[in-house]
């Protein structure tokens, strides 16, 4: 009997393969076998793969937009240039800049020291791990299957992409730009709903970057368990905003805003609810007032803001407001020129603040993901730390103020994938930094060099000196193993 048969053998039942399983099957083969035939690429080859995703973002970023405002019902055209494309060009030209460091052999030091006089050495060799598995979202749906590539190429993997059904335009328009600049063995789309994004899952790729709902990652997780497939989850959650006593409403109030109209909040980093010390709770609401009016005086027909993407999360939206408020909390439209939204072409909702909500409510239950803004009071700003504390660990977490040692102990207390200080959403723009959650909020991280690392297998190599520094360990043991034993084994 060998070793392996020796272990009770656990039967791993998939479904009857589906034709778009099969063909999905298909295309990974024919992607790895390049990817073995050719070896990992040069440093010219992934700057090549990343110049062709920038040229196509470039010369579409019109369809882009036009496919993006379409599929949303209306989207703002100057937010999708700013986070679609141009938030997906920064990505991989920054990757461009960097991929030789990046790609470069990490000395790392020999144990015990003395090795190296010997002329041993040991390194980590970053190497491409073959073909990444994408499963991207809707709410900026080029983007975040475009800046991933900025990590998959420099790492030197090929990549297959399953964006989302809800933005059919945007999914088809990208399905083309890619069939029109790469080979099907360098990168291949799928489209489709959950079926195609369960049977994607089930895949046995080299790595698989999830970015979606925290609830459809249980079932990602499991499917690629079966294949032990590396995965980088990244996922949502409610992230607060802790306003400190000794920040500025107005801009506090400006920026949190901001942050929760842009995309009308439907960002996995939107800021979720807000904290703010008692006595100041109503200033804050005028201060949000304002900084809405200042963006947008309407709201209806304003190009500049974006409708929620379906009937289905409007409902969803629209029963947290309806929850709310049955349940006692006050309700303040921001809606600067008192536009009736009961008659639309669109689904868009005013920016609504839910003042003094309580947790038997739906919108703290659930990440809201559109432009509702819970306001929550505290006394002092260790109910606000103990409140994120209680609560599933989210995507981000921002603080307003100017007192260091408030800062400093909201961060330090609080456990979340990433921090803004007196900003919102702001670090996922930091190329960077690790970009990423922690728990229900995901797994593993992205951006930068972190990408190319995620992407990567880090492969360590040691390289023996060539005198035969272990004859002692061998048998037979004596005296002289003996004594270095004795030397190591103390305190
Ligand atoms: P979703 O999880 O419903 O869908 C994401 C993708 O998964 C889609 O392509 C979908 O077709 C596919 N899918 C659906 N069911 C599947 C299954 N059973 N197996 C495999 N794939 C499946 O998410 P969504 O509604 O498109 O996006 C919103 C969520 O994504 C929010 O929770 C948001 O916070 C999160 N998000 C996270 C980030 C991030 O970077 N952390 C970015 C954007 C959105």
């Amino acid at each position: 009997m060998s070793v392996a048969e020796a272990r009770p053998v656990v039967s791993n039942m998939a479904p009857a393969q589906s034709d778009s399983e099969r063909r999905m099957r298909e295309v990974l083969d024919a992607q790895r076998r390049a990817h073995l035939k050719d070896g990992p690429p040069s440093a010219t080859k992934r700057s090549e793969w990343l110049d062709r995703a920038i040229a196509l973002l470039v010369g579409h970023k019109e369809a882009i937009a036009e496919a993006l405002r379409e599929d949303f019902g209306h989207r703002s055209v100057h937010a999708t240039l700013l986070t679609d494309v141009a938030g997906s060009i920064g990505p991989l030209k920054q990757a461009k800049a960097h991929l030789k460091g990046w790609m470069k052999r990490e000395k790392r030091s020999v144990s015990p020291a003395l090795l190296g006089l010997f002329g041993a050495r040991a390194y980590v060799e970053y190497q491409p791990k073959g073909v990444v598995g994408v499963i991207s979202p809707w709410n900026f749906p080029v983007n975040l299957t475009f800046a991933p590539l900025a990590g998959i190429f420099a790492a030197g993997n090929r990549a297959m992409i399953k964006p989302s059904e809800y933005t059919p335009r945007s999914s088809e328009l990208m399905a083309r730009m890619f069939r029109s600049a790469y080979d099907e063995t360098e990168v291949a789309v799928f489209t489709g709903g959950p079926e195609v994004g369960a049977a994607f899952s089930r895949l046995p790729f080299d790595h698989l970057l999830f970015t979606g709902a925290t609830s459809i990652a249980y079932h990602v997780m499991r499917a690629a368990a079966e294949n032990l497939v590396p995965l980088t989850l990244e996922l949502g959650g409610k992230s607060p905003v802790i306003v400190g006593e000794s920040a500025d409403l107005d801009l506090t109030a400006k920026r949190v805003m901001f942050g929760k109209t842009l995309n009308a909040g439907q960002i996995c980093l939107a800021p979720d609810y807000v904290f703010v010390p008692q006595a100041k709770a109503r200033d804050f609401v005028a201060a949000a007032d304002s900084a809405v009016r200042a963006m947008y005086p309407t709201l209806k027909d304003n190009p500049d803001y974006t409708s929620v993407i379906n009937q289905r999360h409007y409902d969803r939206l629209m029963g947290y407001l309806e929850d709310a408020k049955s349940k006692g909390a006050e309700l303040i439209e921001l809606n600067p020129a008192r536009e009736d939204f009961r008659q639309q072409p669109f689904w868009k909702i005013p920016p609504t603040v839910v003042l003094n909500p309580t947790d038997d409510m739906q919108i703290m239950k659930d990440e809201i993901f559109g432009p509702l803004l819970p306001v929550k009071t505290y006394e002092h700003v260790e109910e606000a730390i103990g409140y994120v504390n209680e609560h599933p660990r989210p995507l981000g977490l921002y603080y307003f103020g100017g007192d260091g040692e408030e800062q400093k102990r909201v961060v330090s207390r609080t456990t979340t994938g990433g921090v803004t200080l007196n900003d919102v959403v702001m670090h996922v723009s930091m190329e960077d930094l690790p970009f990423g959650g922690i728990g229900p909020s995901g797994m593993g991280a992205y951006h930068g060099i972190d990408g190319f690392r995620t992407f990567s297998h880090a492969k360590a190599v040691f390289k023996q000196a060539r005198m035969d520094v272990t004859a002692m360990m061998r048998p037979p043991y004596g005296e002289k193993i003996q004594k270095m034993m004795d030397m190591q084994i103390k305190r």
